[in-house]
């Protein structure tokens, strides 16, 4: 099963996706992840994406459809996938398309997490990740059991340097004016479903399977 999940930062695509890949037992793709991973082994990828990302603006296109072309071809991609923050512009969907047409496969599902501009500040702000395993906690939303440790494996929890209130106005405005006119690209291909973000955590899962399950 071929997933892509859409939503503004802070629509909990990271959140859901781990619970789905874990259901479903396929690899999760996040663009983000990526690049993060890039900046700390500071690969000539990593550095151009530091550039853009501390600014909260999206990374060039090229370099983002190279690292998407070149993962999707691995052999895990074979049962399937679930793409998150991927693809965010117009020029993406449309590299997408034909990197799929080219190994024979195509989306089954996008699946839009809706959640209103004035809920998403709150959600960044106050996010915070496990450095060890990359679980995603909410100090007030969804808070660890510990303040600062991972449930899963005693992780020391950390903040990312772009969930500042500076930095996560101009992911919105990027994400208003590059990201969001491609659910009008998959409304036109009668694939997008709109999912209901702003519910808790698990009624959010429970929508999203039963849209795979489907
Ligand atoms: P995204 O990957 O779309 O940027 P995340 O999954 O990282 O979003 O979620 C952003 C923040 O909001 C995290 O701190 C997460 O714990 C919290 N969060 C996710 N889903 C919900 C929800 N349904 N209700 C409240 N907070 C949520
Ligand atoms: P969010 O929680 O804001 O959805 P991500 O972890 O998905 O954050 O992305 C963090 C940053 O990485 C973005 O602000 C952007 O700079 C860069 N990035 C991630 N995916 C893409 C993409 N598909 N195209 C361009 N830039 C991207």
């Amino acid at each position: 099963m071929n997933i892509l999940f859409m939503g503004p930062p802070g629509a909990g695509k990271g959140t859901q996706a781990a619970a789905v890949v874990n259901d479903f037992g396929i690899p999760h793709i996040s663009t983000g992840d990526a690049f993060r991973l890039a900046i700390k082994q500071e690969t000539p990828i990593g550095i151009k994406a530091k550039e853009y990302m501390d600014q909260g603006l999206l990374v060039p296109d090229d370099v983002t459809i190279g690292i998407v072309a070149e993962r999707l071809q691995q052999s895990d991609c074979e049962k399937g996938f679930l793409l998150d923050g991927f693809p965010r512009t117009l020029s993406q969907a449309e590299a997408l398309e034909g990197i799929l047409s080219q190994l024979n496969t195509r989306l089954d599902h996008v699946i839009n997490l809706k959640v209103d501009r004035d809920k998403l500040l709150a959600r960044l702000t106050g996010r915070r990740i496990c450095k060890d395993c990359g679980a995603t906690y909410h100090v007030i939303f969804n808070p660890s059991k510990q303040e600062g440790v991972c449930d899963i494996d005693g992780g020391q929890l950390y903040q990312r340097s772009d969930d500042n209130e500076e930095s996560v106005g101009k992911r919105l405005d990027e994400y208003i004016n590059k990201t969001a006119p491609l659910l009008d690209f998959y409304e036109s291909k009668s694939l997008l479903r709109q999912i209901n973000g702003e519910q808790d955590i698990d009624t959010v899962s429970t929508d999203i399977v039963s849209i795979l399950r489907g």
